[in-house]
């Protein structure tokens, strides 16, 4: 009878974790019928097909292409268009381009603030094919509006559309249009649409200046039917370098918006392998969703003032979607919950349910949990690392394999839960183990309370549990019937923290494995009066099993195929003032591509001059010295270099003498420019700009740049110690370097400056 009310607990279990996940995203349901006036997801993704053939960044062949196939679509629906050419400059980046954003405009009857649907056209250079990143953005707004304008209805705002260009380059379209572009005091709200993998669940988060209550009421009036979105989420995004178009409008516009961005498959992002094939059908459905109900919505909805002065907790919950309330509401919930933890306390001794002896002898299992888990967690990472280098090669550090090592790894705690509490515990009554982990909740809500209230819903839990520990202490039930009951009550927990275990190492890679197993180890604790077993323990064999059989599998899915293809990266590197020149890797570990090179000796470590700007800051692993081919570099021309007073004024003309994709101008030394233009465009609205060494500008060249134009003034003793390195993408069609292909089970390196040339010079000055 015990082991049956075990295996309904564990029924239940299953059943919360599915309905979890279930809830976060539509499933594709290819038997409903729908009409001209509902999102097509075959006509999207016939757009996609067409926009996501080949590579499209900036500067590429195909970036036009992509550029009018999107203009043409825009005007068969009867927009007018508009391209909007414009020099940008990123201001923490340091990152520039000449960028060209698809605008167009949709009249409303009686336009307050217009109501702006935002993504970008461009693709990450060199090798990704766009097809999430951003042209699942491309194509919802596509399809959207097209389905939008048939149902023929009136609405009141004015809808604003712009397909950003140069989003990867450094938000540079965005930041064109919000510099310069008439149109931006007009925008109330911004709706961006986003991608950093393809698949998983599209989180809404939100951006403002401001306090959230409005936007999150106005977000639950558009009613999403698929609402993923927490607190907990925003408050992380907040803190990461993960900057999106729309934070251009946040920061210099003080314009509201929502970003509808999924991260689920993060080892396609920005790879050859972000196809066509491979977004997920039901993420582009999800998008579809958040696009339909909140264009409906917003197209009408007074949008003109969105701030508010009070912030919210919010998190998916069964049956209402989400749960939200004001973070006044964070400490009273956790001072309640205190004050009935300890009045729960006092009769479950005065009535003998618990004893204190027992209480602190349950500390030792769940402290000896939280430590072990969480270490066993972070070190065995460590060591994958080292018996799998090729691990190292992906740089999102989300491997092909990442979904089975959670699994694996949330197997392997549940089994090191169940050890540690049958060899330390196994006598104890599970009221009193109950005890230490709530008491630990507590005290962890009540730093929430003054640090992150954004994770306020942590107190659902501590909830949850004083309701089974009243159970406990104040019904006299049987053990199997208080167990059903138990993990009945635990539905919200598991509910709210199931997808958290998945998303730590899925948002942030699995080196955050960790947090997981330490949420696992407050989980597993809160539920104790469901899982504590005093004789039987197959619960512990079997968890034990199954962390062997998906370590099994994630090991024989650790190699790389056509399907999970292998990164890798050669660069060139010429040093055109002492004439030598080096191969670069970024790898790791080496393959038929990376050895055509790296055999013989070579060195570890990175080439003077090429300390290339990447995303992950990752520096050439090797180098080996090649023979000096003598590329040529750009002419510079001196168009002015004059002192006035106590300053010196020069302006530089750059005129590439080959295909260049991107200049970055380094400084030696300490730099401090006045009215530094690029283009004619003022950097840093005309203020100075100073910076103590590293790069201070990476253009990038689109189709129509021929040449460059730099001009500045600097103090007479400014010493000038200036380098240029010009990149193109172009080592593997190079004929003078005649290197043989990848094969189809590698890809370009995502991140670094890949399969390209980089001429190295100083700058005469
Ligand atoms: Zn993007």
């Amino acid at each position: 009878m015990k082991r049956f009310s075990t295996i309904v607990s564990i029924l239940i279990i299953l059943g919360v974790i599915y309905w979890s996940f279930a809830d976060l995203k539509p499933t594709l349901n290819s038997s409903k019928s729908i009409t001209e006036t509902d999102f097509s997801i075959d006509n999207a993704l016939k757009h996609l097909k067409n926009i996501s053939k080949e590579a499209h960044y900036v500067g590429s062949k195909e970036h036009k292409k992509v550029q009018n196939y999107i203009v043409s679509e825009l005007q068969k629906m009867g927009f007018e268009t508009e391209i909007q050419t414009q020099t940008a400059i990123n201001k923490k980046w340091f990152a520039a381009t000449t960028a060209e954003n698809i605008i167009a405009k949709l009249k409303g009857t009686d336009p307050g603030k217009a109501l702006m649907l935002l993504t970008h056209y461009d693709s990450n250079p060199h090798s990704s094919l766009g097809a999430s990143d951003a042209g699942s953005g491309v194509i919802t707004i596509l399809e959207g509006l097209r389905a939008f304008i048939a149902k023929d209805e009136p609405h009141k705002n004015d809808i604003v559309v712009l397909i950003s260009d140069a989003e990867e380059l450094g938000l540079l379209g965005a930041q064109a249009f919000v510099d310069t572009h008439s149109w931006t005091k007009d925008i109330g709200l911004v709706l961006n649409f986003e991608a950093r993998g393809s698949g998983g669940p599209s989180y809404m988060l939100m951006e403002t200046n401001g306090k959230n209550s409005k936007l999150l009421s106005e977000f639950l009036a558009t009613k999403p039917n698929f609402p993923a979105a927490n607190s907990l989420m925003y408050a992380i995004y907040k803190k990461l370098p993960n900057d999106t178009d729309l934070t251009v409008f946040r920061e210099d516009a003080n314009i509201n918006g929502f970003n509808f961005a999924f991260i689920g498959d993060h080892f396609d992002y920005h790879t050859a392998q972000d196809s066509y094939e491979r977004l997920d059908r039901e993420t582009l459905l999800h998008q579809a969703d958040y696009f339909t109900t909140s264009l409906n919505y917003f197209s009408n909805s007074d949008i003109t003032d969105l701030n508010s002065d009070e912030d919210f907790v919010y998190v998916n919950f069964p049956f209402i979607k989400l749960i939200t309330y004001p973070f006044s509401w964070v400490f009273p919930m956790v001072l309640l919950c205190g004050i009935l933890f300890l009045v729960l306390l006092f009769f479950g001794i005065s009535l003998n349910k618990i004893d204190v002896k027992g209480i602190l002898k349950g500390f030792i299992p769940f402290l000896i949990s939280l430590i072990l888990c969480g270490g066993v967690s972070f070190g065995l990472w460590k060591f994958l690392l080292i018996i799998h280098p090729q691990y190292n090669d992906i740089l999102q550090g989300f491997t092909y394999n990442g979904y089975e090592y959670i699994v694996a790894f949330v197997f392997l705690n549940l089994w090191m839960l169940f050890t540690i509490y049958k060899r330390t515990a196994k006598e104890e009554k599970p009221t009193n183990l109950l005890i230490a982990p709530i008491f630990f909740w507590l005290i962890l809500n009540f730093i929430i309370s003054a640090y992150l209230k954004g994770s306020g819903f942590f107190i659902i839990p501590v909830i949850c549990a004083l309701f089974s520990l009243a159970i406990a202490v104040l019904l006299n039930l049987k053990d199997k019937s208080k167990r059903i009951l138990c993990t009945l009550l635990s539905i919200p927990t598991l509910y709210i923290f199931a997808p958290l275990v998945k998303m730590f190492p899925v948002g942030l890679g699995l080196k955050t494995l960790f947090i997981s197993a330490v949420f696992i180890v407050l989980l597993f604790g809160l539920m104790l009066l469901s899982f504590h077993q005093k004789k039987s323990f197959w619960t512990q064999k079997w968890t034990g099993f199954l962390a062997l059989v998906f370590f099994g599998i994630a090991t024989y899915n650790s190699g790389f195929s056509i399907d999970n293809k292998k990164p890798n990266s050669l660069v060139y590197v010429q040093n055109s003032d002492n004439e030598t020149a080096y191969f670069g890797t970024y790898n790791t570990t080496f393959d038929r591509y990376t050895k055509q090179i790296f055999k013989g000796d070579f060195t570890k470590g990175e080439i003077e001059n090429a300390e290339t700007k990447s995303k992950y800051n990752t520096r050439f692993k090797y180098a080996k010295k090649t023979n000096y081919k003598a590329i040529p570099s750009s002419k510079i021309t001196t168009e002015l270099d004059t002192v006035i007073g106590e300053k010196r004024f020069l302006e530089l003309t750059i005129t590439p003498q080959r295909k260049i994709n991107k200049l970055e101008f380094l400084t030696k030394n300490k730099l401090l420019l006045y009215q530094f233009k690029v283009n004619d465009v003022l950097v840093n609205n005309g203020k100075k700009y100073s910076l103590k060494n590293g790069t201070f500008l990476v253009y990038h060249l689109g189709n129509n740049d021929t040449e460059l134009t730099l001009s500045f003034s600097v103090d007479l003793d400014q010493k000038l110690a200036l380098i240029l390195n010009e990149v193109s993408y172009d080592l593997l069609s190079n004929k003078r370097f005649n290197l043989k292909p990848r094969t189809k089970d590698m890809m370009p390196m995502p991140f670094v400056t890949n399969d390209a040339i980089i001429i190295s010079k100083k700058l005469d000055l």
